[in-house]
């Protein structure tokens, strides 16, 4: 019996490919929430009212061999006797549940840094439905909101309040947006989309204080008091590991431990998603996940599966202007832009780096298109590619579509001329 705690995305994703290639393998999932999966990268979507909190919802694919209990959070786990406590929230009762091995799967939760008055009424964090819903009321009859935080999930949540008609600002403590995975150069273009939006930016900037009485009613940022009715902090999460604290290695920010194999330091469990620090780092993000349970689940069944070091490409967007980026800076780096096709007035721009060498190392883009981009210069990466595989990539064309001489390549030509080339093979 395989057990996996939690139903998000790696526990959705660890259960769904046991189900699909070990049919005899019986898996039992334990999940605190009352529905089965839902999408936390959509939440934005539904507090901007583009989609309905049903639409992000949906059932666990039906299938034979995997059995799912709701409402019901593990509160124990005996890892000597390889038994899952697990209490009923509705009659809490505690039932045990035996398994051979276990994926455990809890994610993490919204963390807010110790600002006085953070625990008043309108003052929110994002990670579940009802977080999505509890926002959307609060916000029909709220008129400015402050966001702390511009990183994805902030900037994401600034547009969706923006687009109900509040009166916005998004404050960062760092000096730009998306300050851990954009360059100040790149980050500017989306500092002026953001203000096109009609959203007010301060950076390097810190919330003191949050004031009211029982209610938000104001904010002290850097030293100025501003008035605001409703408070959404996207300020990071921590990971919810407390049930194997003292059972398996943890690092000392509470991250389990996992081999490439996602093996905790015990044998008979394995970690993914949010919670794990792999040998590469943590990364969280939804497409990491999905990776380290497609491990966790061959592995504890009996398969063979390592995780490759990821490039964490990443893509979030508001409206449909996308922020994108994949591995890290290099010694070396080419910027470039391009319209999105040649008769529009949108622009991509992107930044590639690579080390002297030519080979790959990462790269930036922002605007409508970005991700595709990024996509492309993911799976190079991957493959040790170097910077002229992109300069003289095969990318299709057609004017509706983009440019012929797509921004993807000039930026990579730029990078290129820092570099001596002797021969060249296009
Ligand atoms: C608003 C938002 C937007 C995001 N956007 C993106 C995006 O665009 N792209 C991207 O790649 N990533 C995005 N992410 C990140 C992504 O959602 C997470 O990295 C991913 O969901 C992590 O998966 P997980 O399985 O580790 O955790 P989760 O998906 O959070 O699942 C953990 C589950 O464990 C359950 N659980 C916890 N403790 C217990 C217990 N004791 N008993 C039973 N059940 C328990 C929880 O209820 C939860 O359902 C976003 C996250 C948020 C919050």
């Amino acid at each position: 019996m395989i057990v996996i705690i939690g139903l998000g995305t790696g526990g959705l994703y660890a259960a769904r490919w046991i189900a699909m290639h070990n049919r005899n393998e019986k898996v039992k999932i334990i999940e605190k929430r009352s529905y089965e999966t839902y999408s936390p990268c959509s939440i934005p979507l539904v507090v901007e009212g583009e989609i309905g909190e049903e639409d992000i919802i949906h059932p666990f694919p039906k299938s034979k061999n995997v059995e799912i209990l709701l409402k019901h959070e593990v509160v124990e786990i005996d890892t000597k006797n390889k038994i899952v406590e697990a209490k009923d929230l509705d009659s809490g009762e505690i039932k045990e549940v035996n398994y051979d091995k276990l994926i455990y799967s809890a994610g993490a939760e919204p963390w807010i840094p110790p600002i006085e008055g953070r625990d008043k009424k309108g003052v929110f964090t994002v990670r579940t439905v009802e977080d999505a819903t509890r926002i959307k009321e609060w916000a029909k009859s709220a008129k400015k909101a402050l966001v702390v935080g511009a990183g994805a999930i902030g900037v994401e949540m600034a547009y969706a309040l923006r687009k109900r008609g509040l009166d916005v600002t998004l404050v960062e403590l760092l000096q730009w947006p998306f300050p851990t995975v954009l360059d100040k150069d790149i980050a500017k273009y989306v500092d002026e989309k953001l203000k096109e939006e009609g959203i007010k930016t301060r950076y390097g900037v810190k919330v003191e204080k949050i004031l009211g009485d029982e209610r938000v009613r104001a904010a002290i940022i850097g030293g100025e008091e501003v008035e605001f009715d409703m408070v959404v902090m996207s300020t990071g999460v921590r990971p919810s590991s407390k049930l194997l604290q003292g059972k398996v290695e943890l690092d000392d920010r509470g991250f389990i431990m996992v081999d490439e194999r996602m093996r905790t330091s015990d044998e008979n469990i394995y970690a993914i998603g949010d919670c794990v620090r792999t040998p590469y780092g943590v990364i969280q993000l939804a497409t990491t996940a999905l990776n380290q349970a497609i491990v966790a689940a061959i592995n504890s069944t009996g398969g063979d599966a390592t995780l490759r070091k990821p490039n964490g490409a990443f893509v979030s967007a508001f409206g449909d202007y996308e922020v994108a980026s994949v591995g890290e800076r290099g010694e070396i780096s080419g910027r470039g832009w391009s319209r999105l096709n040649p008769y529009s007035d949108e622009k991509i721009v992107m930044k590639i780096y690579a080390d002297k060498d030519g080979t790959l190392r990462g790269a930036q883009a922002v605007g409508k298109g970005a991700s595709s981009r990024i996509d492309i210069v993911s799976a190079l990466i991957r493959r040790g590619s170097k910077v002229w595989d992109l300069a003289f990539m095969e990318k299709s064309y057609c004017p509706a579509v983009c440019e012929l001489y797509d921004v993807i390549k000039i930026a990579a030509e730029n990078a290129m001329r820092r570099m001596k080339i002797e021969k060249y093979e296009i």
